[in-house]
């Protein structure tokens, strides 16, 4: 052999009884360019523990020794599931013997007194076994992926799923339970929104640690996307069980999690379903231990609770909202109702806030905060929204025709809606089709809806403000941010939560944040108007601490476009003055102007 040629090395199990014959062998794999290093051996417990011991790339075997046979050898190294190249040699072998091992299994067979095609054999075996491995790498690594999350390796859903199943069928043989605990992180998404992705997801990660502390070996956790985790306790002896692990779980998230330099703290909402107590099938096992989630979120947060038949109820109820609301578009079932907004200096209605309501066929009038949630939830909204938009440019046009002086028509955008692809775009051009002037119009957005791409919605505001819409954050006081925080956002007004006005006179601590919104606000250029005023003496207090505008039942529901038009028609001064004279106005309210 020509010495620049570079020897390949070749881990060789020779099943040979014969010493020489397997030196013979051996020369001529030197001969073609192997180095070999072989063990031989002639018993199967010799075999096995050869095959146990050492990686080999092939085997070559004898076809009869006088303790083993090449037949024997092909059956042990099946057992093993070791996928290896095995060639059998023989003195004599008549072809009905070849073919028979070759159906066994083997891949080539020689004869011994001619080994010309040993080496081309050896070859061509080894390259085929690499392409097979290479072949079984690869699908071992897609079913990987196919049945785990690619940030936490945890199982997904899918696998989940087959976890659940499993652990069914072993509850029914041994008459046992199976628990589903359905988790979610709770103010998951301000870590990502203050701190980016990264830290987020390396919390996921060091929260998938804590997670498998908590379990047992049999136990399943899996990642369902985004801050949702499920859990299978594959084997429980009664309800409790369950409820340990999740107490578990919940005291293992009261110490923080150290991510890159931060300490965080995060708590989890835990929603629980058993086998087979509350379900049957999977599917429901796991939609039920959701409701059960949504019920520990409801009940606020860093709990669990164990589902309950009112849950479907409420489950059931839900879908069949959703359904009706899916046709309730097609079949016109909505309407906008206008609520009057009253400037507290002029005591002028300057404005009307649109609001969606549903004349449901089977449930009667349904109000937004009965339907808006899911719809939200359900992606409706933005059809809804849609048709909001253009309801909205309709009736203001409808007014302007009939001489109704209105300073401003608002309406509410979801977050979805205003987080939409091309939204502002679309809201322009509905204006400018409709010959509508932007300055009549209000805009009504949640912090929620302007949080989560700030700087995207900075952007988008800056346009709608230049064009000349009035932007107002509603519901002001229930989200997270500060009103600092919406400083550099072009921002005309900020709606006071109903939930502060309707504790302002009897809470010392919400006519504190009361007045502290309505002083930052004015700090800011910006006026204050309070939502759901109902009493004399909630009116009395935002006249005293110079909130600009208020919104309620004391002056109106939200009416229909008709009874509106008749309300704008005549004002409702009167009715304003006579409600002022029964209140201890001790300062005259001040009118920012923007
Ligand atoms: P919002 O924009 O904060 O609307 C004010 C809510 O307060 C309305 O509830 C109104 O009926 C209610 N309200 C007004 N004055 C009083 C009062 O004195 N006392 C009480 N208890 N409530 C009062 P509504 O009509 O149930 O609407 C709920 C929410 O649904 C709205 O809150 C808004 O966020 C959403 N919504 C309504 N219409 C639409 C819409 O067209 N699009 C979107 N995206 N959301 C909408
Ligand atoms: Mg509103
Ligand atoms: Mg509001």
């Amino acid at each position: 052999m020509p010495s620049n040629v570079e020897e390949k090395n070749l881990k060789l199990l020779l099943v040979e009884d014969s010493a020489d014959d397997a030196e013979l062998l051996l020369a001529e794999l030197r001969r073609g360019g192997f180095a070999p290093e072989a063990r031989r051996v002639e018993t199967p417990e010799d075999m096995r523990s050869a095959l146990q011991d050492e990686n080999w790339d092939m085997i070559v075997a004898d076809y009869s020794m006088p303790r083993f046979s090449a037949t024997a050898a092909l059956r042990l190294l099946r057992r093993t599931g070791l996928d290896l190249p095995f060639i059998i040699v023989s003195g004599t072998i008549g072809e009905a013997t070849a073919v028979a091992a070759m159906k066994a299994g083997a891949h080539d067979y020689l004869v011994k007194s001619d080994l010309t095609r040993l080496v081309p054999a050896v070859q061509r075996e080894l390259r085929e076994a690499m392409v097979r491995r290479e072949r079984n790498n690869a699908e071992a690594q897609i079913k990987h992926m196919a049945y785990h999350d690619p940030l936490t390796d945890l199982p997904n859903r899918l696998m989940l799923i087959e976890r659940l199943k499993q652990a069914m069928l072993e509850a029914d043989r041994y008459q046992r339970l199976v628990g589903t605990l359905f988790l979610d992180l709770d103010r998951f998404k301000s870590i990502n929104d203050t701190l980016g992705h990264n830290i987020g997801d390396e919390l996921l990660k060091c929260i998938t640690s804590r997670l498998q502390e908590c379990i047992r070996a049999g136990d399943t956790v899996a990642r369902l996307g985004g801050d949702e985790f499920a859990i299978v306790l594959a084997d429980i002896g009664e309800p409790d069980d369950a409820a340990r692990v999740a107490g578990k779980i919940l005291e293992s998230f009261s110490q923080p999690f150290q991510v890159a330099g931060h300490e965080l703290y995060t708590s989890v909402s835990i929603g629980i379903s058993l086998y087979p107590l509350h379900a049957r099938s999977f599917e429901d096992l796991l939609k039920h231990a959701d409701a059960a989630m949504y019920r520990a979120k409801e009940a606020g947060s860093n709990t669990y609770q164990f589902f309950t038949k009112e849950m479907n109820n409420h489950v059931a109820a839900n879908l069949e909202l959703e359904t009706g609301l899916r046709r309730a578009l097609a079949r016109k079932e909505f309407k906008l109702h206008y609520q009057p907004i009253i400037e507290l200096g002029s005591g002028r209605i300057v404005a009307v806030e649109a609001l969606v309501y549903w004349y449901s066929p089977d449930k009667g009038l349904v109000g937004p905060s009965n339907f808006i949630p899911l719809a939200e939830e359900t992606g409706l909204i933005a059809p809804i929204g849609e048709w909001v938009l253009r309801e909205v440019c309709e009736q203001a046009r409808i007014w302007q025709r009939r001489g109704i002086k209105l300073k401003r028509l608002s309406f509410n955008i979801s977050p979805l809606q205003f987080n939409s692809r091309g939204f502002t775009q679309r809201l322009i051009k509905e204006f400018e089709h409709c010959g509508l002037s932007p300055a009549s119009i209000g805009i009504e957005l949640t912090e929620t809806a302007i949080m989560q791409q700030p700087d995207t919605a900075a952007d988008m505001l800056t346009q709608l403000s230049s064009l000349g819409f009035w932007i107002a954050i509603d519901d002001f006081g229930t989200g997270y941010s500060s009103l600092s925080h919406l400083k550099k956002f072009p921002i005309n007004a900020v709606k006071i939560d109903m939930s502060f006005i309707q504790n302002v006179t009897t809470h010392a601590g919400d006519a504190a944040i009361v007045k502290a919104i309505i002083g930052m606000a004015h700090s800011l250029n910006m006026q204050a108007i309070a939502e759901g005023v109902e009493t004399t003496e909630q009116l009395a207090f935002l006249c005293e601490n110079h909130c600009n505008a208020v919104q309620g039942f004391l002056f109106n529901t939200p009416l229909t476009a008709e009874t509106c038009e008749n309300v704008l028609r005549n004002g409702c001064r009167k009715h304003l003055s006579t409600l002022f004279q029964t209140i201890p106005v001790r300062k005259k309210p001040v009118i920012m102007k923007r």
